[in-house]
């Protein structure tokens, strides 16, 4: 299996809009994040997690030219607001519907927030993104021959999700784990967690309490996402065994031992 880093930006991305900061003004293209999402290959299916504001840039970058299926971590803004990109991916896919699996909450806020997706007088076929929303709750799923497994987690005030696919974790949007997710995620090859800067906030881990959580799973590998501007690729010191994501960066990762 395979994972690769469509975003790794916060909110903002990074550059943030009338930002000179050192960050936002570098020329390391690491420096540079789109809104968060990855995308999961595994037995030749394309798995999208999360459709970033991003995703068209994103996916030309990569050269994704398949969807199989999007996983919704949660309806915040800048892991939702690309849905309307899924529509490139049926017009390659011969009007082809793309399954959506999200939870209550977020099919909730997307039934809402983009209520034109289901309209039914439609002129044309083409005018909207083809998809069928299922629900998924906080039990593991299958999904192309293999599982997926959701990771209930803190985000502020919030419940939302992460996944663990096989050996790889990814935990975007956090500020705290429950001990019941914490043994769902046992046995890593690569955890990515969000980390949104050095200093603590109230929705997202810092990169301390990242580092923190990370030492508890001792994953093989780890990767810090979700960043905002006050981390500099080429100047944050990070423990052992801790990189910082970037935009494209590809992984590959093994199945669950069983
Ligand atoms: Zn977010
Ligand atoms: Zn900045
Ligand atoms: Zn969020």
């Amino acid at each position: 299996m395979k994972v690769t880093i469509l975003g790794c930006g916060t909110a903002t991305g990074v550059p943030m809009i009338g930002c000179h900061c050192q960050v936002c003004s570098s020329t390391n293209p690491r420096n540079r994040r789109t809104r968060s999402s990855i995308l999961v290959q595994r037995q030749g299916r394309n798995i999208l997690i999360d459709t970033s504001p991003d995703l068209w840039a994103q996916a030309i970058k990569v050269g994704l030219d398949r969807l199989d299926a999007v996983i919704f971590t949660h309806s915040h803004a800048d892991h939702l607001h690309g849905i309307d990109e899924l529509r490139s991916f049926n017009f390659i896919q011969h009007l082809e519907t793309i399954p959506c699996y999200a939870n209550d909450e977020t099919l909730k806020r997307i039934r809402e927030g983009f209520s034109y997706l289901f309209s039914s007088n439609q002129a044309s076929p083409y005018a909207r993104p083809r998809i069928e929303l299922r629900r998924i709750d906080d039990k593991p799923f299958g999904l192309f021959g293999g599982k997926v497994t959701p990771l209930p987690v803190r985000h502020g005030p919030y419940t939302v999700f992460g996944y663990r696919f096989g050996n790889m974790a990814y935990v975007t949007d956090a500020s705290s784990i429950p001990v019941d997710t914490m043994e769902r995620m046992a046995g890593l090859d690569l955890l990515i967690i969000g980390a949104l800067r050095q200093e603590p906030h109230p929705k997202h881990f810092s990169i301390d309490q990242a580092a923190g959580i990370i030492d508890r799973l001792k994953p093989r590998n780890a990767l810090l996402t979700h960043m905002s501007h006050k981390i500099d690729y080429d100047n944050t010191h990070l423990p052992r065994g801790v990189d910082l994501a970037y935009d494209g960066l590809v992984v590959e990762f093994g199945e669950e031992q069983e």
